[in-house]
């Protein structure tokens, strides 16, 4: 795996206005994505989590420039893309594609299979005449573990999981370097999740791929992820990489989160740790730290002012950052400073 970045989002925003009044102007916004920042190397998989509604997939469709973003950059391989032109965008488009969440709505009933995935080779001038057409054709089914004659099929001839297979299929046909994974195991059975998430490992491999996986399923993230960023209320709140995260999580709310992941070994589980209330509306997120509402360990300071991500000293690796005041504590006085957040219990 490459080390370069192939994307660096800088500072992303996407603010929503709502319109109302008698005039109809903005009477508000919905901080949707309020200034966020990462990258992704080359063959890399980069999860993006956190509960419903806190922007991860607002993050999805403003790199795929599905609106225009509020602010920020977006650079992929070293090329700014959120201020392109979409003539200039075009040729870069192929290089980042999606799979969506949902497998029936995401392809046209009214498309064979051969002409879903001969749209984007069309499209981007791949195929050089028929018979490359049909050799592409061939070989994108080979890929996704589909017999080579069900390009001939209509979508609902096809279970749910061969459906997302046809969705990654119309993924692969432009050749991306980067595939943007929003929920695409979500709406699956749990016996056909694995099998979609064990392809697309092995598609990442073979094709060298990077993935910016968008989940709310950390379970299926611990599986299969390089590095995790944890988003709360349109902010990133930690990235690190999958073993520290999930050995060790430096702030609350990803201790949080990872207390209601199922352990696979029978007898052992996290000390579950039930947040209180709901999470605040985008339109008016708390002052200070957005968590602050939630958190069991808030203090004074959380209430007024923002804490930015930074460096955190791990035992279990580099790249671990985290945006909490926790940190600026003494460590006796830091209940995350020890291996305690994800703590493992013996039970029964
Ligand atoms: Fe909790 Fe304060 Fe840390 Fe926010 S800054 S996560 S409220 S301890």
């Amino acid at each position: 795996m490459s080390t370069a970045p192939l994307l660096q989002v800088n500072d992303l925003k996407k603010h929503f206005p709502i319109h109302g009044g008698f005039f109809g102007g903005v009477t508000a916004k919905v901080y949707a994505v309020d200034g966020i920042s990462f990258d992704i190397a080359k063959g890399e998989t980069l999860s993006l989590v956190g509960e419903s509604g806190c922007g991860k997939s607002t993050v999805g469709k403003a790199l795929l420039r599905l609106f225009p973003l509020t602010d920020g950059q977006v650079i992929l391989d070293g090329q700014r893309i959120d201020d392109m032109p979409s003539g200039t965008l075009r040729p870069l488009r192929r290089r980042m594609q999606v799979v969506f969440q949902d497998p029936f709505s995401s392809l046209n009933p009214r498309m064979r299979v051969r002409d879903i995935l001969a749209e984007p080779i069309r499209n981007f001038g791949l195929a050089k005449n028929s018979a490359d057409l049909e050799a592409r054709l061939a070989a994108l089914m080979d890929k996704v573990r589909l017999p080579r004659d069900a390009v001939n099929r209509w979508p609902h001839e096809f279970s749910g999981g061969q459906r997302q297979r046809i969705g990654i299929a119309r993924a692969l046909a432009g050749e991306p370097d980067l595939i943007i994974c929003d929920e695409a195991v979500s709406a699956l059975d749990v016996s056909v999740k694995a099998q979609i998430v064990n392809l697309l490992q092995d598609l990442q491999k073979e094709l060298g791929l990077a993935m910016l996986f968008i989940s709310h399923d950390l379970a299926i993230v611990e599986h299969m992820t390089h590095r995790v960023a944890v988003m709360y209320l349109g902010k990133i709140v930690e990235v690190a990489p999958r073993r520290s995260l999930f050995g060790a999580p430096k702030h609350p709310y990803t201790e949080a989160l990872l207390s209601a992941v199922p352990q696979p070994t029978p007898g052992i589980q996290r000390q579950r740790i039930i947040l209180k209330g709901d999470v605040p509306s985008p339109i008016n997120p708390p002052k200070g730290c957005r968590f602050h509402t939630r958190c069991p360990y808030a203090f004074d300071r959380c209430r007024v002012e923002e804490p930015v991500l930074r460096p955190i000293q791990d035992a279990m690796g580099e790249g671990h950052v985290s945006a909490c005041h926790l940190h600026d504590l003494p460590a006796a006085q830091n209940p995350l400073s020890e291996a305690k957040g994800a703590q493992l219990l013996a039970v029964g």
